[in-house]
């Protein structure tokens, strides 16, 4: 039989659990259908699907990455909707490019698996998120009320035989955060530099105006979705599978596709001309009409 005081903890766990749950979730009555506000009716979401032959190709300036190539201790958090990483650093670690009006720093970066964009529908297995705050505003909260005031790095992950090293650390820390006790954290053992997490190519990205993808869902962020992928082996992939949750395992935690409406994509592409695309185009037409005219 239970006790006076049993009773009383198992009521006061319950009503915990009971706080949790009515939290936000991927799945169930909490679920993206039910996420508040403009979650629900925004014009401006995130994630889409991005369909490749329709974005506008176009020369934006290459991204820069400050300070990405440095060496960084951390934590990594088990905040029971992703695995987080905050990386202790005293100078700012920065995204530059000349599509933003100012630096913006980074502030965390985590993962869905799968993706949250699809490219011409295809779902990754994995997709990290660099986010960054206009440095303006001070952190991602605040930045998150003004327009363009948060830019994400998105970059998926493909499967592939070997393990990808970059990843170790990261992935030894969510092993030991996997279990639900409450949103947990544990201390990076080994340090983490953001550059090797990244494409060897950073070269090529697709740009949009779209939301957070978590609530509030606030449309403030420019994103950036590199077009090249980087390497997870099955093993490591399985860590994230592991995690846990206070709905259970988190098998997936991705947003579904929403409406892109009247939003246009671009696709950086270096050095990329329209006119030399035109150019192109008339050397096309030219060699097509020699033939034709050889053919009648
Ligand atoms: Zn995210």
């Amino acid at each position: 039989m239970l006790t006076y005081p049993a009773i009383l903890i198992l009521v006061v766990l319950t009503d915990l659990h009971g706080v949790r749950t009515a939290d936000w979730a991927y799945w169930g009555e909490n679920g993206p259908d039910k996420w508040p506000g403009l979650c629900q009716t925004g014009k401006k979401q995130s994630p889409i699907n991005i369909i490749s032959e329709s974005a506008i190709k176009k020369d934006l300036g290459d991204l820069k990455f400050i300070r990405y190539d440095y060496a960084f201790l951390g934590k990594v958090i088990n905040n029971g909707h992703t695995i987080q990483v905050q990386l202790s650093n005293t100078l700012p670690i920065q995204l530059e490019s000349q599509y933003l009006s100012s630096k913006y720093n980074l502030e965390q970066f985590h993962f869905h698996w799968g993706s949250e964009h699809t490219i011409d529908k295809y779902r990754y297995p994995l997709e990290m998120h660099l986010v960054h705050y206009d440095e303006q505003y001070g952190n991602v909260t605040a930045a998150s009320q003004h327009e363009n005031g948060v830019a994400v790095v998105a970059t998926f992950f493909e499967l592939s035989d070997k393990d990808n090293q970059a990843m170790d650390p990261i992935l030894k820390a969510a092993k030991q955060v996997s279990a639900w006790v409450g949103s947990s954290s544990t201390s990076l053992r080994d340090k983490v530099i953001p550059h090797l997490l990244l494409p060897k190519d950073r070269t090529t990205y697709y740009t949009y105006e779209g939301s957070l993808t978590t609530p509030k869902c606030q449309e403030s962020v420019t994103w950036f979705v590199m077009s090249e992928t980087v390497a997870i082996s099955e093993a490591q992939l399985k860590i994230f599978h592991n995690v846990s949750s206070p709905d259970g395992i988190l098998s997936f935690n991705y947003r579904p596709i929403q409406a892109i409406g009247d939003r246009e994509v671009f696709h950086h592409l270096s050095g990329y001309s329209s006119s030399r695309s035109n150019f192109s185009v008339h050397i096309y037409l030219a060699l097509l009409c020699t033939f034709l005219i050889r053919l009648s």
